[in-house]
């Protein structure tokens, strides 16, 4: 019963997600303060998003993240509570191509996550749950913490919070640092793909003369689907031109001030360098 809403929310007769595995949730159970899977899948839906993911009891506990998570520890990033994923959804990277979260699925980064706490349904029913990350881009200690509610309803939101928003803090230690990570690693960590690669792995043709969906490839679902690809990526050129090289350019060269500084950029620059050599972690994680 553990994936009943993730279940109806899915015809896996036409979407390539996994329907779970009841057998995988039964011999997951229990694993107190061990290491278990955690990943952030960057979903590109009707918005683009990154979907948080932490393994407890068999299930993967999902939150959706809008602007992606922040290794910067002045920054708490909203994370909307969503429907418990199957754990063989962590290694999921593909196209949906309807229905429910149509759009494709990016396999953003994946590795292991420890509670910092010894009971971690306590610790979510009382909403703070700070864990260990060791991912290939994420590492480090993080707090999960749930809003306290908007209470008043401001204008222009549809509904008061239910209780499903968190925030995604990091905490201040060696891994954390002012680089924008989703900006300085937006790629795959198990191909090391773009959206427009994984797209193109299923529909090779869909793409003619670098105008998407005038191929002939693919179905209008796809076609559809590579239109956002290409907005999105017009979007992020025309909001941060080279980004990515400028911040790799710039890190190892500036010269920290103090002590607390320093920190900061090692920090970074240990995430930009796990961030780095993606083909020996994708090895690393498996398939
Ligand atoms: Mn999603």
């Amino acid at each position: 019963m553990a994936l009943k809403t993730y279940r109806e929310k899915r015809n896996f007769t036409r979407s390539p997600e996994p329907s779970g595995d009841d057998a995988v949730v039964a011999a997951s159970q229990g694993k107190g303060r061990e290491p278990r899977f955690f990943c952030v899948q960057k979903h590109l839906a009707s918005a683009l998003h990154y979907d948080f993911r932490i393994e407890h009891d068999g299930v993967l506990l999902s939150w959706a993240v809008p602007k992606g998570p922040s290794i910067n520890s002045a920054d708490k990033r909203l994370a909307m509570h969503v429907e418990d994923h199957p754990i063989e959804y962590g290694e999921f990277e593909g196209v949906i191509p309807e229905g429910y979260g149509a759009g494709v699925v990016m396999l953003w980064d994946r590795g292991t996550w420890t509670p910092e706490v010894d009971d971690v349904d306590a610790a979510l029913a009382k909403g703070d749950l700070k864990m260990t990350l060791d991912g290939f881009k994420l590492k480090g200690s993080w707090v999960l913490v749930r809003t306290k509610g908007w209470g008043a309803r401001k204008p222009g939101e549809k509904k008061a919070d239910d209780g499903k928003s968190w925030l995604l803090i990091k905490h201040k230690d060696d891994w954390a640092g002012p680089i924008d990570i989703t900006t300085f690693a937006p790629n795959s960590v198990k191909s090391d793909g773009t959206f427009r690669d994984i797209l193109l792995q299923k529909a090779p043709d869909v793409w003619q003369s670098h105008r998407p969906g005038s191929g002939t490839g693919g179905d209008a679902a796809l076609r559809k689907i590579a239109e956002k690809v290409a907005a999105l990526e017009e979007a992020t050129a025309a909001a941060a031109p080279a980004a990515a090289p400028a911040a790799e350019a710039k890190a190892p060269k500036k010269k920290p001030a103090t002590r607390k500084a320093a920190t900061k950029t090692a920090g970074a620059k240990k995430a930009a360098a796990s961030a780095a050599p993606k083909k020996a972690a994708a090895k690393r994680g498996g398939a």
